[in-house]
């Protein structure tokens, strides 16, 4: 691991302005992901400004009926609070379908966003990555590439993004909640939070240098059963090849969200017209353009019958 210097920011403003200060600083909230990418220097950071001081660790209803989450909630409080099991039972079950109970006692709201992608090269610095060192290729073009991507992908990258919570989040149409270096504060909609990898797989998100979540924020209750399914190769402490998060109303209309299959989580308009006629006509419209390699094509079918199987989930 390389040397860093280390700071406990006392508030919001002090945060962001140490970021701003120092080039080269990070945030660390649970350390769950951070500190493994820097034993292995994926990440090299030159400054940790410690954010977990600042008081965003509270669940709280808002005056719409919906629920702003702090930045620093962990997930496994999130997944046990009252109303979010109640009012939002796709995000507590995608929340407790992530990672260990371990894990998930650390891990935060903000960091479970902003968690890096699996992609196995990308995480041994042998092989070419332009995720971690742009310009010098992607291995998993023409390589292991079971677990990527079939939607949204590019030439530059075909990884897909690790988060279960972010897909309950994509189908609850939550809102993040930031500070910038400069004061002013703004409102990222989920469905822009994460970026597609185009030309520059490196910029994963519409965070800007310095910008700091502070909440998360949920609008008032979907009707409807909430369901997360989510397919991996092991029961527990893997991450999905597939998942879906869906809300269905007993007409069989409702939302629909994947998971495993892209660079962010996936909701396409056109599938949730085609709900109430199943998982096929479904499937189909989520999985339009998908262009899958040699080696994950399995996911095609995959989609189809892990939705066939919530949309059952949800009718019982
Ligand atoms: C073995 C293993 C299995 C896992 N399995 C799963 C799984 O199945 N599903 C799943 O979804 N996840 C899984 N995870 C990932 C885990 O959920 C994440 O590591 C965790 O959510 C990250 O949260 P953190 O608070 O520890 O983030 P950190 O590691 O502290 O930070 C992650 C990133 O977020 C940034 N950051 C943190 N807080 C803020 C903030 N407030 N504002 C701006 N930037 C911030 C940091 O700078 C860093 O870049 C797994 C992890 C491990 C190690
Ligand atoms: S898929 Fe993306 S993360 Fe994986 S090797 Fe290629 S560029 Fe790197």
């Amino acid at each position: 691991m390389r040397a860093f210097t280390f700071e406990k920011a006392a508030s919001p403003a002090q945060a962001v302005a140490a970021a701003a200060r120092t080039p080269g600083a990070r945030f660390i909230a649970g350390g769950t992901n951070l500190l493994d990418l820097m034993k292995l220097e994926i990440e090299t950071p030159t400054h940790l400004i410690d954010v977990n001081g600042l008081g965003f660790d509270k669940v709280e209803s808002s005056a719409d009926g919906g629920l702003r989450i702090g930045a620093l909630v962990r997930n496994t409080d999130l997944a046990a609070h009252e109303r979010v099991r109640r009012d939002y039972g796709v995000l507590a079950r995608a929340l407790l379908a992530g990672a260990s109970a371990q894990l998930r006692n650390k891990a935060t709201t903000a960091g479970n966003l902003l968690q890096r992608t699996r992609c196995p090269y990308f995480y041994d610095t042998n092989q070419a990555c332009n995720k971690r060192q742009p310009g010098s290729g992607c291995a998993a073009l023409g390589g292991f590439s079971r677990g990527h991507a079939v939607l949204g992908a590019s030439e530059a990258c075909i990884a897909t993004h690790p988060s279960d919570m972010a897909v309950a989040l994509r189908v609850l149409d939550a809102d993040v909640e930031t500070l910038r270096p400069d004061g002013s504060r703004r409102t990222i909609p989920i469905a822009d939070f994460h970026r597609l990898p185009g030309d520059t797989p490196q910029t994963e998100t519409a965070l800007q240098p310095g910008e700091l979540i502070t909440s998360v924020r949920l609008p008032a209750p979907v009707e409807g059963r909430h369901v997360y399914r989510k397919v991996r190769d092991r029961a527990s402490y893997a991450f999905a090849l597939v998942s879906v998060a869906a809300i269905v109303r007993r007409d069989g209309s409702g939302r629909v969200a994947l998971g495993g299959v892209a660079p962010k989580p996936w909701r396409v308009d056109a599938a949730e017209r085609e709900l109430p006629r199943g998982a096929r006509a479904a499937a189909a419209a989520l999985l339009a353009g998908a262009r899958p390699t040699g080696q994950n094509a399995f996911k095609l079918t995959l989609v189809e019958r892990t939705l066939d199987a919530a949309l059952t989930d949800a009718r019982t």
